[in-house]
């Protein structure tokens, strides 16, 4: 099984995007957060394309550079949490004590809570 930190997976996200220029240029918090709108309307048209079926979840494409390029619902989720990861660290956000907080309170509320349909 798969095992690794989830303060190693932010550090790594927020490496990257500093190696590739993303944090040499201004980017507002207001950027960053529809740019993980826009992972997930990838997410969304992935599923559309081929809906939840194994061989959707992760695919191999060929991107513009020749590279083989990871594509697929799972990949666009992956996506998104590679900026939001990215996007905290950047911005001191200290995601994972608000993961761990989040997750106990939501332990305490009701069955169905608020009476909404989904
Ligand atoms: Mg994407």
């Amino acid at each position: 099984m798969l095992s690794v930190k989830l303060i190693d997976l932010i550090n790594e996200a927020y490496k990257t995007a500093d190696e590739h220029g993303w944090h040499s240029i201004n980017r507002t918090f207001g950027d960053l957060i529809a740019l993980c709108h826009g992972e997930l309307s990838e997410a969304l048209e992935e599923y559309r394309d081929g809906g939840l079926n194994k061989d959707n979840l992760i695919y191999y494409k060929n991107d513009k550079e020749g590279n083989i390029k990871p594509e697929g619902v799972a990949v666009e989720i992956a996506d998104l949490l590679i900026r939001v990861f990215d996007l905290c660290k950047d911005m001191d956000i200290p995601i994972i004590d608000a993961l761990k907080i989040k997750m106990e309170y939501n332990k305490l509320r009701p069955y169905l809570h608020g009476g909404k349909k989904i």
